[in-house]
């Protein structure tokens, strides 16, 4: 079901132009208008879903199940050297386009314009912490 308001939607109507890089029946990728590299693709599900927390599991497999088809594609078309997959949810995440999408960024070398930074904090967690803390999450799960 296509949402009103959302880009995403648009896009894949045709509405709003777009490179298409491959479509069917359950979804469709194109190029990012802001290429962070070479073929920098988001692939996104023709049912309008707002991020990964909204994505039924069916939804979530039709998606995923594309992916590395078009990775490949990405490969053999221009020899990166790495990838990167990125999915933000939420605006505090970065997230910007409310339907969720799934970037994927070849990587070319050092200074190609992605990098993902994080700080570890191994030493403030325990073995125990550790233990505890999946355990709370495995406690969430439906
Ligand atoms: P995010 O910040 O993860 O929500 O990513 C949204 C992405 O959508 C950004 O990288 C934008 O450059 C991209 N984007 C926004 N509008 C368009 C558009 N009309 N065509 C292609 N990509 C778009
Ligand atoms: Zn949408």
């Amino acid at each position: 079901m296509a949402h009103e308001d959302c880009i995403f939607c648009k896009i894949i109507t045709g509405e709003i132009p777009s490179a298409k890089v491959y479509e069917d029946d359950y979804v469709y990728a194109f190029l990012d208008i802001s290429q962070v590299t070479k073929g920098h693709t988001l692939v996104i599900p023709k049912t309008h879903v707002k991020n990964i927390y909204e994505t039924p599991s069916e939804v979530a497999g039709e998606l995923f199940a594309r992916v590395p088809s078009i990775a490949n594609a990405i490969k053999a078309a221009y020899k990166p050297i790495g990838m990167n997959l990125l999915n933000n949810n939420e605006a505090p995440a970065d997230q910007s386009v409310f339907h969720i999408h799934i970037h994927l960024i070849p990587r070319y070398g050092e200074g190609d314009g992605f990098s993902s930074n994080w700080t570890v904090h191994t030493e403030d967690y325990t073995p125990g912490d550790l233990q505890t803390i999946a355990a709370e999450i495995n406690s969430e799960i439906k």
